[in-house]
């Protein structure tokens, strides 16, 4: 379709938002709205109050540095009031090309009082001049409550606002794809007019609903987004259950073995996630699910468990890691496990020969292994299973999708489980994760203390030292970590080397302090980690290999240098080294000077040691793209939803989405749905073989 105003460069402005078609741009939310329809003059105005002005440049000032850009540009602004109000930015010399006197513009800020001049002020107002160029009907900018756009480089919120009056006028009215059922149960007014509304809201609208994409339009806008994606994921996931699995006896025997191999009872959680697990496998459709936990909350008993009803049942289980150190880690520990059960488990990591490599990957292929443990070498294409059942991956925020895909095809449709300790609500995983099932573990194993959590800056790091003597006086262990800024291992074995030196001679003569990174040779990686579960070094100097998994109940204080350089979630994992023993344990966060987000992401993480929260704060802060990674490739890019603001409408969604595929009102509603999901979103949204 042609628009007028959008030419070649526009054109180019816009697709680099992603905004390629005229939907993209009906869908193109304002992300504010303005109240312009009854303007306040500025005599009417008050100090401390968020306004919109209309008003009329007098004057324009730049003053401060010589350059200008650095100075302060003030510009004054009058209306019909007489009253003055002044509007400043810092570095906005700029702004001298922009404001000329005689303009009309609105202003949008907080109104201050300037005690240098008198007058009111703003600082940095959002501006819109209210004459130029192409403007339209004036009346699609004041006196009315106005949309704000984000702007597509020289796309203004202006040209978007002229563009969507002109769109919505000649464009015919679009199709509702909604089921009837589902409008007319949540009273949802229909596409057409939501689409309208959310350019141009009607007259009597609420300003604060709309600020908080609440409006009715709004709502059903962000409602059928999300409904579309979870029924698209609900037919998926039925679909992939649909095809023939194992189904795995669950058996006295199972249960017998289980029982013998449990060193403690269960938590309910534990039992609880169990049960949605034995039912997944005992059922004759593969098995895809997300096992979600705290870190500490025992999935690796739950995966253990899980296991058994392989072994039991003829089958390998095969438990993927992400580093060398939790492989080891996850070998020793089930290898303690099984031992009453008389299993073979075998680990296959990078660092064995080739002649090793060779030996092991016989033994897995003539089956004679019953549970492999092993890193990124697990994945190779010469390991060969002679019967996996169950494939386990531990922290699968470290792997892509094709990796766990890797694993999977070394059986024929295995069960999968995979573990994740950075846990988020049950309904933004499913969305997330889109083709698994959640279990959720929330519960600590009894006896566990809160781990206290302290703040500290470089300049008192003694105090951090003298308070480390006293737990390794009492008998306890540490560990100090420093950070691996992507990509520079070797930086960071520098400094962890730097500082093993530093400790081991200056601060601490006398005590065993050991030293592990990733750079080691893995048998004196293995011997660094051994030495210290055993209690012979009580100081483990490290960078963040030792961030998953590793599990030496004795340790009881966590050291983290230039914790601001570390993700929330990173933080809470090395946090969770510790309190793993009935003994209080520490933490403590050891910073230079901190900006605001900084201080944030420090204090939420000595106040909560709950990982669900910190999650969740840490998408809030880092915005969810970056939270998730490029490797979850499951994020959906939303048009208009936004996971973080919308869960509740995110819920709702899919709660129907359930109940309209699981029991369509009809089966033509259903087909046309899924005709819709295939047209409209399978591209957008990766929904391959939808229905
Ligand atoms: P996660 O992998 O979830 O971080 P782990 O499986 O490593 O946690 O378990 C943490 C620690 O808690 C381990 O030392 C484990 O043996 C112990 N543990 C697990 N379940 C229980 C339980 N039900 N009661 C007591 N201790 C438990
Ligand atoms: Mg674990």
């Amino acid at each position: 379709m042609y628009v007028k105003g959008v030419g070649p460069a526009r054109a180019a402005m816009l697709e680099a938002k992603g905004l390629k078609t005229v939907e993209d741009l009906l869908l193109y939310a304002p992300f504010r709205y303005e109240d312009r329809s009854n303007v306040k003059t500025i005599r009417e105005l008050a100090p401390g109050e968020m306004a919109t002005v209309i008003a009329e440049v007098r004057s324009t000032k730049a003053s401060g540095f010589q350059r200008r850009s650095l100075g302060l540009f003030t510009a004054t602004f009058t209306d019909a009031s007489k009253a003055l109000l002044n509007a400043k930015w810092f570095h906005g010399g700029y702004l001298a090309d922009v404001f000329t006197p005689g303009q009309k513009v609105a202003l949008f800020g907080k109104i201050e009082f300037d005690s240098y001049s008198g007058n009111l002020a703003m600082m940095h107002p959002e501006y819109e001049i209210l004459s130029g160029e192409e403007d339209g009907d004036a009346s699609l900018h004041t006196g009315r409550v106005v949309p704000i756009y984000e702007a597509a480089q020289k796309v203004t919120t202006r040209i978007f606002r002229v563009l969507l009056s002109r769109i919505l006028e000649a464009v015919e009215p679009m199709q509702d794809a909604l089921p009837a059922t589902v409008l007319s149960k949540l009273k949802l007014p229909d596409r057409w007019s939501a689409v309208k509304a959310l350019h141009f809201p009607p007259v009597d609208s609420d300003l604060r609903l709309l600020n908080a994409f609440r409006s009715p339009a709004q709502f059903r806008l962000i409602f059928e987004e999300f409904f579309w994606l979870e029924s698209g994921l609900e037919l998926k996931r039925a679909k992939a259950r649909g095809f023939p699995g194992i189904a795995f006896g669950l058996t006295d025997r199972v249960r017998e073995q289980i029982k013998k191999m449990l060193p403690f009872k269960p938590t309910g959680a534990q039992k609880r996630v169990l049960k949605e697990i034995a039912d997944d496998m005992a059922a004759p459709h593969p098995m895809y699910r997300l096992l979600q936990g705290d870190v500490g909350s025992g999935k690796t008993l739950v995966a253990a468990e899980a296991a058994i009803i392989a072994v039991e049942n003829g089958y390998q289980a095969a438990v993927l890691a992400p580093t060398e150190i939790l492989a080891t880690q996850h070998y020793f520990y089930f290898k303690r496990l099984f031992q009453k059960l008389d299993y073979v488990v075998i680990a296959l990591t990078g660092s064995a020969t080739a002649r090793e490599k060779a030996q092991i990957k016989k033994i897995i292929a003539a089956g004679l292994a019953h549970v492999v443990v092993g890193t990124h070498a697990l994945l190779e294409e010469d390991v060969q299973f002679k019967k996996l059942g169950l494939a386990i991956v531990d922290e699968q925020h470290r792997f892509g999708v094709e990796q766990r895909q890797a694993l999977m095809e070394k059986g024929s449709h295995p069960d999968v489980l995979v573990m994740t300790a950075t846990p988020i609500p049950r309904t933004l995983a499913l969305t997330v994760y889109g083709d698994l099932d959640v279990s959720i573990i929330d519960e600590l194993p009894p006896g566990r203390q809160p781990i206290v959590t302290k703040h500290v800056t470089e300049d008192r790091v003694e105090q951090v030292y003298s308070f480390m003597k006293k737990q390794i006086d009492l008998g306890r262990q540490a560990y100090v970590v420093y950070p691996v800024i992507e990509e520079s291992e070797t930086q960071a074995m520098k400094a962890a080397q730097k500082m093993h030196e530093h400790l081991s001679t200056v601060v601490f003569p006398g005590v065993a302090v050991g030293l592990l990174h990733g750079k080691l040779p893995s048998d004196e990686k293995e011997s660094a980690m051994e030495k210290f579960q055993r209690g012979e070094t009580k100081i483990l100097v490290s960078t963040t290999v030792i961030e998953v998994g590793v599990d030496v109940p004795n340790a009881t204080v966590m050291v983290i240098e230039q914790a601001e350089r570390f993700g929330l979630a990173q933080l809470h994992q090395l946090r969770g080294r510790v309190g793993r023993g009935g003994e209080q344990s520490y933490c403590v966060l050891v910073t230079g000077k901190l900006n605001d987000t900084g201080r944030e992401r420090i204090r939420t993480l000595v106040e909560s040691n709950d990982g669900f929260y910190i999650a969740e704060m840490d998408m809030k802060l880092r915005g969810p793209g970056e939270f998730f990674g490029t490797r979850q490739s499951g994020l959906p890019a939303l048009q208009i939803g936004n996971i973080l603001r919308d869960g509740e409408i995110l819920e709702v969604a899919r709660s129907e989405a359930q109940a309209f595929v699981g029991h369509p009102p009809s089966e033509e509603e259903l087909r046309s749905a899924v005709a819709f999901i295939r047209d409209h979103w399978q591209r957008r949204y990766g929904l391959v073989q939808v229905g």
